[in-house]
């Protein structure tokens, strides 16, 4: 953190599955990259049962997805995307996973982790709701403290504070971050995922006012056009 640029910070993006990232922070990770800011986004699972086609087999979607992926954050930005590849849907809380993680956040070091509110109250996505728990449990205490994962020692890799947490899709949002420039950018990235959004492709404009509209929405009350609402964060150090 001391010799890197002064205000320029890493951002690492903990996502459950392809195009979480895109819905949930797309306008805020563009502008950021656009800031000069270096995103790193991390895909825990390949996104393979995300269809309603038939046709289409595991294999073959999880390849899509990581290609539909690796466009959209080339789109937003993004300076590297990582896949961890578990399966969709078959996220579970080991410490397996969690390993994974905390060397992903003892190697790059972000400043701040964007992930998956775990604590909702009603409907929530199982895999947005693990990924969410272990990024925190990896963030605080695991990759702060040098005794747990200590084989990453060996690897030269030291242990790692994050200074804040943004969880998107909370119901007690905090902070809401200005898209307004970066909307169309987000709603371009969104739109490399076909396999997710191509039965809108009949009705596009009429999609984009719907997501302009909630994004609209969520600025409302803070006086910005569109916005993005995270709920804040700060990890014990
Ligand atoms: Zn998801």
């Amino acid at each position: 953190m001391e010799d890197r640029e002064k205000n320029k910070k890493v951002v690492m993006v903990i996502a459950a599955h392809p195009d979480d990232s895109e819905f949930g922070c797309g306008g805020t990770i563009a502008k950021w990259a656009k800031e000069g800011q270096q995103v790193i986004c991390i895909v825990c699972t390949n996104g393979d049962k995300g269809t309603s086609d038939e046709s289409l087999t595991s294999e073959e979607l999880a390849r899509i997805r990581e290609h539909e992926q690796k466009k959209a954050s080339k789109v937003l930005g993004v300076s590297k995307v990582i896949f961890l590849g578990y399966p969709d849907g078959g996220l579970e809380d080991t410490a397996e996973f969690r390993g994974k993680l905390v060397w992903l956040l003892r190697k790059y070091r972000p400043d701040i982790v964007i992930t998956h509110d775990p604590k909702l109250r009603y409907m929530g996505h199982r895999d947005h709701r693990i990924t969410g728990t272990v990024a925190m449990d990896a963030i605080f205490p695991y990759s702060r403290d040098p005794l747990f994962y200590p084989e990453h020692k060996a690897e030269g890799l030291i242990p790692h504070k994050v200074r804040q947490v943004y969880f998107m899709g909370s119901e007690d949002p905090d902070l809401f971050i200005d898209i307004s420039e970066t909307f169309d950018i987000k709603i371009k990235a969104i739109g490399c995922h076909l396999s997710q959004v191509g039965s809108h492709r009949q009705d596009w404009e009429q999609w984009v006012d719907q997501m302009a509209q909630r994004s609209a929405a969520v600025g409302k009350s803070h006086g910005l056009r569109f916005a993005e609402a995270f709920r804040i964060i700060e990890p014990r150090r």
